[in-house]
């Protein structure tokens, strides 16, 4: 494979950004598509949190995946710092993971003796955060487990991929794959065709449409999430509390991100207002003081989900000329550094530094290339 020169990315939200970051530090030419504004779907709805421990269930290649990007995040965030001159705010404070009850303690206790985590009684974790129910049960403190803020993480990487001479065309939308000879070489949009050495799908949830030309079809869905955010006049919390179903994520301009809940509910990005209430329950019953506190805002995001909670990236050989990276669903933001990385040597035609295998496209039931 000769080394490309050009690439047109689909979807300007953490994934394909990442990946247009690394690109143009290859010295490719790179322009990034977006239906809208970059980064303005689930990359910004998101809380944050690089959660590398506290998000996954079981060891695994997926566990040391998350734990590659984890380590490569603030230097990252640095890098883009440095490009930018707009702070992602990464705080260092790890996430205090907690149980309120018998099924919750033995879910996380089962993962002890694989994570980078201590079990902590309930008098350490009030002492951690004193903010916390009486009800706990003890915990875990997952001290690497930081957190940035997604809005101004997505001005960060936007201002890198200005000062590195990334094409970013907002609001053109891309329609369809250009397939010549059985190798993709464009893409067709509103603003006319556009053509590359490579492609690369990174649409998050709205992927799938994107591949009609081929006979492939990705099983990537949305997932929604809503999120509040309030503000205390004393600040109830220091870390990340989180508990199964809601976790708490205090931020530097002393507003804390309520989230986040799990619907499949189609393309709808509605709020609503019975499902927000009983989110803001739950974080009472975690942080009792939160019922005093002032509503600034609440939103939702399309999570790109997959049947198995595994992203999709690699090629397929069917399909020469793309690069798939989509479905990275609750870890997205954890998982753009490497997700970045790893695209990147698959598109110079280097190997892999961590196996693809796991995430390849062509797993998915519903691919049938012919
Ligand atoms: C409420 C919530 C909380 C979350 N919290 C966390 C967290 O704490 N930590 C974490 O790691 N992850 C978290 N996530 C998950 C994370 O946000 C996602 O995994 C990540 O944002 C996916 O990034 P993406 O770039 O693939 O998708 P997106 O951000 O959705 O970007 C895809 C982009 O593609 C564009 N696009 C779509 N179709 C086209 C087209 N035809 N042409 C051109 N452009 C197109 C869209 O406009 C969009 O900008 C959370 C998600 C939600 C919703």
């Amino acid at each position: 494979m000769n080394r490309p020169t050009s690439a047109v990315i689909i979807g300007g939200g953490i994934i394909g950004g990442s990946i247009a970051l690394e690109l143009a530090k290859q010295h490719i030419r790179v322009t990034l598509l977006d239906k809208g504004e970059f980064a303005k779907e689930a990359s910004t709805a998101a809380a944050g949190m690089i959660g590398a421990q506290v998000e996954i269930h079981q060891p695994g290649p997926f566990y040391e995946l998350c734990k590659a990007s984890q380590r490569l995040y603030e230097q990252w965030t640095r890098e883009l710092h440095e490009l930018s001159g707009v702070s992602p705010q990464y705080i260092n404070k790890g996430i205090v993971r907690v149980a309120l009850n018998d099924e919750d303690e033995a879910e996380l206790k089962s993962r002890l003796p694989w994570i980078d985590g201590k079990w902590i009684t309930a008098a350490q974790a009030k002492s951690l955060e004193p903010g916390i129910t009486g009800q706990v049960r003890g915990g875990v403190h997952f001290a690497q487990d930081h957190q940035i803020h997604p809005l101004h993480l997505a001005r960060a990487l936007r201002g890198a991929l200005s000062r590195l001479g990334v094409s970013i065309r907002e609001w053109t939308p891309a329609l369809r794959l250009i397939v010549d000879n059985g190798r993709v070489t464009g893409v067709r949009t509103t603003d006319g065709d556009l053509y590359a050495d490579e492609v690369v799908l990174a649409a998050g949830a709205w992927s799938p449409a994107l591949l009609e030309p081929l006979p492939v079809h990705l099983p990537v869905f949305p997932v929604r999430g809503q999120c509040i955010s309030v503000r205390m006049q004393a600040p109830a919390i220091s870390a990340t509390v989180f508990t199964k179903g809601c976790y708490i994520v205090p931020k530097l301009d002393g507003t804390l991100t309520i989230g986040a809940t799990q619907e499949e509910a189609g393309f709808v990005k509605k709020p609503t207002v019975a499902v927000i209430s009983e989110l803001h329950a739950k974080a009472c019953q975690l942080v009792p003081a939160l019922s005093e506190a002032e509503f600034v805002a609440t939103w939702t995001g399309l999570r790109p989900g997959t049947p198995d909670g595994l992203p999709y990236m690699g090629r397929l050989a069917e399909a020469p000329g793309l690069t798939i990276a989509t479905g990275h669903f609750r870890n997205g933001i954890l998982l753009a550094p490497v997700t970045g990385l790893l695209m990147q040597e698959l598109v110079t035609g280097q190997t892999p530094s961590l196996d693809l295998a796991p995430y390849a496209p062509s797993r998915a039931s519903g691919v049938s290339v012919n």
